[in-house]
């Protein structure tokens, strides 16, 4: 099955690929307008970006929208993740901007997910949804190269107290918010074959 992803991010493009396994997958075409998250929830933007790629192409295409809930920030950023420190934060703003609310909280007390919904939208409109959380910890200083965005600081329960960023794309992918959507959107898709 043809999936056409919705993202231009390439971060987000390479794990998403990862996870699609059995389907071919294809880039955004890269002549598509950036569209833009107006929605206040991860499913309304996902469909967004989903809906416009689909009805640009013709194809199966999937998005995803991910956030991070941080307990102590009373969730935030939330939906909010990519421009937490403001239009055109880098990933590096964003993470001190985090560090820096979160100066003098107890590790016990730095508790977070990240939540990713992840919608796949077929040609006739037909539209299917899956959620997948990773539930962690914020660390208080970054650690590791990998991955990207908040991923130097997210300790992951249940690891051995790596941050995403110290792991490989692989153990990422078993315990992440877009590891556990994708693998629950691509079950989804498989069934709705003949
Ligand atoms: P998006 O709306 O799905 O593009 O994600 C919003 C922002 O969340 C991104 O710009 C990243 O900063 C952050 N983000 C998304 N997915 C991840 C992840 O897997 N690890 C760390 N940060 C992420």
């Amino acid at each position: 099955m043809k999936a056409v992803l919705a993202t231009a991010n390439p971060d987000k493009a390479r794990e998403l690929a990862g996870l699609l396994e059995g389907f071919e997958v294809v880039p955004r075409p890269p002549d598509l307008p950036d569209v833009e998250e107006t929605a206040d929830t991860l499913e309304g933007n996902a469909r967004l970006k989903a809906e416009a790629v689909m009805a640009a192409t013709g194809e199966l295409a999937v998005a995803d929208d991910t956030g991070l809930e941080v307990d102590a920030l009373g969730g935030r950023p939330g939906v909010y993740a990519a421009r937490y420190a403001g239009p055109g934060a880098t990933y590096g703003d964003n993470v001190a901007k985090l560090l820096d609310e979160l100066t003098g909280v107890p590790v016990g007390d730095r508790r977070a997910r990240f939540r990713t919904v992840a919608v796949a939208m077929f040609a006739d409109g037909r539209t299917l949804v899956a959620e997948g959380t990773a539930e962690g910890t914020i660390a208080d200083g970054p650690r590791g190269e990998g991955g990207f965005g908040y991923d130097s600081v997210f300790v992951p329960d249940g690891g051995d107290g790596r941050t995403f960023a110290e792991m490989t794309q692989t153990e990422k992918a078993a315990v992440s918010h877009r590891g556990r959507a994708l693998r629950s959107l691509a079950a989804q898709l498989l069934q709705t074959l003949p």
